[in-house]
């Protein structure tokens, strides 16, 4: 099948990995040539390490690597896809702007999907003209590791549509939970709640960072504390996505003030070597100044 995946940033890249290692022949597309080599460097560099952890043969990964081509031009990414999944910024207009320009250069049977974490997939798709062609894929972090894929059903979501991305799920070896279209879905919302309640606990000096982490961690068998999962996934995305939930569903969302002064001060987790934690090599080494203790 062909298979269109829109940005090839941390999401897009992973999904274009995943999909082209399932044996599907992918298109990535991002608005300028040096992100789309980015993204195909990341992929190189994931098989590669896939390769070094006996996940699959060195045939396999240059196999996979082969069916992946990059694009900037999106009419001729989209051209001849059968599914095409955004994984473009968490904005609405974007989204919604993407939605639009891929309809007009798809044929009619082409299912248009979103990656969002936690946008409505109704609204993203309220301006298709077709809008029951529309369902959400939300992957999770890091897409080749993580087993998951949330179904988003959308108000207008066609049962066709949801069953092909049940079938397309399953093909590319992830798990489904399949949700109805609502703020934050299943994954993002618990998720959210859990590291807000972890960041005003630090806040409000119940315990240290490391604590907290490790009181999920040994005490509930999760494997990585709300904090530390808060670093990985991006504080400044973590910040958006309780915005938008604060205005949806009220005030129990609210942002911590420590969330939004460590954003303010560019410290947005491992990405930029600083969030609760200090990172280094891709390794929380110790809590961020501030956050007490050593790691
Ligand atoms: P990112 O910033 O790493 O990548 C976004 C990419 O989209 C960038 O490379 C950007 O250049 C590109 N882009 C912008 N406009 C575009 C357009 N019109 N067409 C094609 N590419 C365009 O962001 P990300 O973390 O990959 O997030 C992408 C989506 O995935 C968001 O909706 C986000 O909420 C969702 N998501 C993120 C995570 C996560 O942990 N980061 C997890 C699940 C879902």
């Amino acid at each position: 099948m062909n298979v269109c995946v829109l940005g090839a940033g941390t999401m897009g890249h992973g999904i274009a990995q995943v999909t082209a290692t399932a044996g599907h022949d992918v298109r990535l597309r991002d608005v300028k040539r040096e992100f789309v080599d980015d993204g195909l460097n990341a992929i190189r560099s994931n098989l590669h390490g896939g390769v070094e952890r006996d996940k699959l043969t060195a045939e396999d990964a240059d196999t996979a690597f082969d069916r992946i081509e990059g694009y900037t031009d999106l009419g001729e990414a989209v051209s001849g896809a059968a599914l095409v999944i955004e994984a473009v910024p968490e904005d609405i207009d974007i989204k919604q702007e993407t939605f639009e320009d891929v309809e007009e250069h798809v044929s009619e049977e082409t299912v248009i999907a979103s990656n969002t974490s936690s946008l409505s997939v109704t609204e993203i798709a309220s301006v298709l003209s077709d809008p029951s062609r529309a369902v959400g894929l939300h992957f999770f972090n890091p897409v080749h590791i993580m087993g998951l894929v949330e179904i988003v059903v959308a108000e207008q979501t066609d049962e066709a549509m949801t069953e092909f991305a049940r079938e397309f799920v399953a093909g590319i070896d992830k798990t489904v939970v399949e949700v109805t279209d609502s703020p934050g879905f299943a994954s993002s919302r618990l998720g959210v709640a859990l590291g807000c309640e972890a960041m005003r606990m630090v806040e409000t000096g119940v315990a240290s960072v490391e604590d907290i982490d490790a009181a999920m961690e040994l005490g509930y068998r999760h494997p990585m504390g709300p904090l530390e999962l808060t670093d990985v996934v991006g504080l400044d995305v973590r910040l958006d996505i309780l915005e938008y939930l604060r205005e949806e569903l009220g005030e129990r969302f609210r942002p911590p003030q420590v969330l939004k002064r460590k954003v303010r001060a560019g410290n947005l987790g491992k990405k930029s070597g600083e969030g609760f934690y200090v990172w280094e090599d891709g390794e929380a080494v110790r809590p961020a100044d501030g956050e007490g203790g050593e790691r």
